[in-house]
């Protein structure tokens, strides 16, 4: 997903500035040839004109140009000389034919290669386009498997608001079939009604944003605020493996210009991958997501846990595509949040700390105010 930015062809001069310009220059030339008596080779400054038509990049027309200077050189020695064809002329008259024929070649070899080189540029603005497409398709393929992976939490996350919604009905209900009913009690039954609906409501929100396949555009966003929700994503996941969770988010929150839910990807990758490395690890899982300046221009977010760590091998590979340690991984995981986070303009990279488990971080640029609110 990385900004590609497109290859962009030559700029050409204008083509009716450019004939104009060759019209006058052939004509003054041919009236210095033909109609003077200066033993010069003049129509050697044909080639001025080849070359302007050249410049405009239009095979035909620079062939066109070269016969036609050829024709006028022709006109100008038959005019000039027909009464005596003197050797010196005729040598002048040869110079000039040889100057324009090479510089024609010249010129028309020179047009051929950029086109070439026009052709190239095109593919690989294509193949850009083509890569970029299928990095965000990939993108959206391993977003649904993560959600996938997360069913287990997803369905909680549900099910718990609405299980208290149920609850709180039948609470509502007993409180209003009392002989003398309790308003007050059944209202407040309600409220929290309306809570648990809303919070079901904000997770549905959430998942489908994920599931959506086209990304938003970015937007100025709150880091601290996208790292909460990919918490809650996930919440249930770490609270089933017994993952104790601490947090420390900068004040004030670092903003960055970002696609909230390409960056809530990144994370719940970085935290899943960290789940698994404390499962394996067999030993206390502890995970710690922190948020910080890491300068005046950059915001980080780091991601720490107890688990197996990283060889100094792996370090080096583990954000190739492909590559994986897991039985059933698929290796795409750290390569899309190192193109969603480079494509934000920032670095993304792991560190294995002296006292164990794995670091993995990534900086962003901090927003200057060049985003659009969200
Ligand atoms: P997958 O999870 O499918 O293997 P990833 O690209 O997400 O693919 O991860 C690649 C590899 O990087 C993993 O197989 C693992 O070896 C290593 N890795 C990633 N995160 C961690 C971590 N927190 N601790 C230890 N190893 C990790």
């Amino acid at each position: 997903m990385k900004n590609c930015r497109r290859a962009s062809p030559t700029v050409r001069p204008d083509v009716s500035v450019v004939s104009t310009l060759a019209v006058v220059i052939a004509l003054a030339v041919f009236v210095i040839d033909a109609l003077t008596s200066l033993e010069i080779a003049a129509g050697v400054f044909y080639v001025v004109v080849v070359l302007l038509v050249a410049s405009a990049g239009n095979r035909p027309a620079t062939i066109g140009a070269a016969w036609g200077c050829v024709a006028l050189t022709l006109l100008g020695f038959v005019m000039s000389h027909y009464d005596a064809y003197s050797g010196g002329a005729i040598a002048r008259c040869l110079v000039s034919l040889l100057a324009i024929a090479t510089t024609s070649m010249l010129a028309l070899r020179n047009l051929a290669a950029t086109a070439m080189l026009h052709e190239q540029v095109e593919l690989l603005n294509l193949a850009q386009e083509a890569l970029a497409r299928s990095t965000a398709e990939l993108a959206h393929v391993t977003r649904i498997t993560t959600l996938g992976e997360l069913a287990a939490s997803v369905a909680h996350e549900v099910t718990q608001p609405i299980a208290a919604i149920v609850t709180c009905g039948g609470a509502a209900l007993r409180w209003l079939n009392r002989p003398a009913p309790e308003i007050d009690e059944a209202a407040q039954s309600v409220t929290q009604m309306i809570r648990d609906a809303k919070r079901a409501d904000e997770v549905i929100q959430r998942i489908r944003a994920m599931a959506r396949k086209h990304d938003r555009l970015p937007a100025t966003s709150n880091l601290n605020g996208i790292c909460s929700e990919s918490i809650e994503l996930v919440r249930f996941e770490l609270e089933r493996h017994d993952i104790e969770l601490e947090t420390d988010f900068a004040v004030p929150a670092p903003t960055a210009c970002c696609d909230r839910v390409q960056l809530q990807q990144v994370l719940i990758n970085l935290i899943m991958n960290s789940a698994q490395a404390m499962l394996a690890a067999n030993g206390p899982r502890r995970l710690r997501i922190v948020t910080r300046w890491f300068d005046d221009a950059h915001a980080q977010v780091i991601v720490q846990d107890s688990g197996t760590g990283i060889s100094e091998d792996d370090r080096g590979r583990m954000f190739n595509a492909f590559f994986t340690t897991k039985a059933e991984g698929m290796g795409m995981g750290l390569s899309i949040c190192r193109s969603i986070v480079e494509a934000h303009g920032g670095r993304i990279w792991a560190e294995s700390p002296d006292d164990g488990g794995a670091m993995l971080q990534f900086i962003l640029p901090v927003d200057k105010g060049r985003c659009h609110e969200q």
